[in-house]
């Protein structure tokens, strides 16, 4: 009928404006680059904040004893117990405790957020084994992922830049996060000293490079998207405290934020941006990340049930509600490979109370996940691919065997195939064939936890 043609046309029209072609995505990586390189000259230079990590000195292997974690920074928050063994045994043991944020924490104010942190860690430490007890004299020691834009003033303290990801607690801004949490460590007597304040691109690093001295920089793909790589400090231009030993320093990009007219925008991207609690920042994570992609899907679905009766004559009232379609149901749909798709069918009932969908409708619903994951897998791959080219690694120079490792993490990565297939072949397609094989990317598992913890034990105050 009319309304299906109007229907396609939608379609269409979207699948349309997200497309990446080759040329596009080298364009989005060469804006990439500038933009790192504005970052890195001048503090506020660029959307990418290019922020100085202070990690200047990457775990050794050499680290031994009993560290505690605290990985902050998405819907879930985590406290960790790691044993490390030294260059024999590397990391001996993981315990970790998972707890899910109330989403009243997430707005509401700094010091009953950070008391909830401190209790949990308290909960989580009581368990501690009698042997790991510290020596009389002794704090524990905790490598803290806050995985929120931080402006470190050294390894083990910095004040929030902004919130993302859904947090928004206004009086936490501009604050030293260690000291929030100290202070709400003091108030239970936990005896803890926070050794090292990282982000979890930072950490995933660290973990990574722990066992691949070819990890070159750490990309989490998960509620939201970011990166840090390992540069030069001659290459650091804002950098004003002595040249490190090493010559290195960690970089926690920001990516998310970035932004370049070459990203393939659509109305239904500008109106997620401006119902969010951030408009106008990380739009670069808002169209590739866990916590947006799924309802990007919803958004388009509305239109079509709005202006072409997609699902009958009237609105289906769940579709309206935002984030009701999350990720890893889009990502479910998205990979159903029964031919009446029976997974499409079973979500569009039970999430969005949608009943009696065709066949027809269900593969408009398929090619929707399949637009919308593909334009981010494929923008993700051209963010990496724009760090290789800022060192110099998107070429094969003559006579030179030189491999660099990109290390991934986060629930997209991890349990979105299509996503993460997509993503490794864009990689290989902007390398070309001779410079991909020189290109490694490793799942580096809990960078945000164990790294921390390694971390915390290279900034030991006991060795
Ligand atoms: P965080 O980024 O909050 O630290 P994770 O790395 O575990 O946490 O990522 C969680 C995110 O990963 C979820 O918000 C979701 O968007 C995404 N995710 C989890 N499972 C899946 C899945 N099966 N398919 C697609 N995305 C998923
Ligand atoms: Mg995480």
């Amino acid at each position: 009928s009319d309304k299906w043609g109007q229907a396609e046309d939608i379609v269409k029209v979207f699948g349309e404006e997200c497309k990446t072609p080759i040329e596009k995505l080298k364009k989005v990586a060469e804006a990439m680059v500038v933009e790192m390189n504005a970052g890195l000259s001048s503090e506020g230079g660029s959307k990418l904040k290019m922020l100085i990590s202070f990690v200047d000195n990457l775990p050794s292997g050499d680290e031994k004893g009993l560290f505690y974690a605290l990985d902050l920074g998405g819907t879930n928050f985590r406290a960790l117990r790691i044993q490390l063994g030294g260059k024999e045994k590397g990391v001996v043991k993981v315990e970790a405790e998972e707890v899910s944020i109330p989403p009243h924490l997430m707005t509401g104010s700094s010091h009953e957020l950070f008391d909830f942190i401190a209790t949990c860690l308290a909960k989580f430490v009581s368990s501690e084994p009698e042997e790991f007890r510290p020596l009389p004299g002794r704090k524990r020691e905790l490598g803290f992922t806050f995985s929120f834009p931080v402006r470190q003033t050294s390894i083990a303290s910095g004040t929030l830049i902004k919130w993302s990801k859904g947090f928004s607690i206004e009086d936490v801004v501009g604050e030293d996060i260690v000291g929030e949490l100290t202070k709400s460590l003091e108030k239970i007597g936990l005896d803890m000293r926070v050794a090292a304040l990282i982000n979890d691109t930072v950490g995933t690093v660290a973990k990574a490079r722990f066992s691949n001295q070819d990890v070159i920089a750490g990309v989490i793909l998960g509620t939201g998207t970011n990166a840090a790589y390992i540069e030069h400090v001659n290459a650091i231009p804002k950098w004003q405290g002595l040249p490190p030993k090493s010559g290195k320093m960690v970089i926690n990009m920001e990516w998310g934020n970035f932004y370049c007219s070459y990203l393939p925008l659509t109305e239904y991207d500008h109106a997620l941006d401006v119902a969010s609690l951030n408009p106008g920042e990380q739009i670069f994570e808002k169209i590739i990340s866990g916590m947006y992609l799924g309802d990007i899907v919803r958004r388009v679905l509305l239109k079509l049930a709005e202006e072409a009766e997609f699902f009958g004559d009237t609105v289906p009232p769940k579709l309206r509600i935002p984030f009701i379609l999350r990720t890893p149901d889009m990502s479910a749909m998205h990979h159903d490979t029964s031919s009446d798709l029976k997974v499409v069918e079973k979500k569009l009932r039970d999430i969005l109370e949608i009943d009696n969908t065709s066949l027809k409708m269900r593969k408009i619903v398929v090619e929707l996940c399949d637009i919308v994951s593909v334009r981010g897998a494929r923008l993700a791959a051209a963010a990496i691919f724009g760090i290789l080219r800022k060192l110099g690694r998107d070429t094969v120079k003559a006579g030179e065997k030189q491999k660099s490792v990109i290390a991934l993490d986060g629930g997209l990565f991890e349990h979105y195939t299509i996503f993460r297939t997509c993503m490794e072949n864009t990689l290989k397609e902007l390398m070309g064939k001779e410079a991909a094989e020189t290109i490694g990317i490793e799942h580096s598992n809990d960078g945000s936890g164990i790294g921390a913890a390694l971390l915390a034990a290279s900034q030991s105050q006991y060795v």
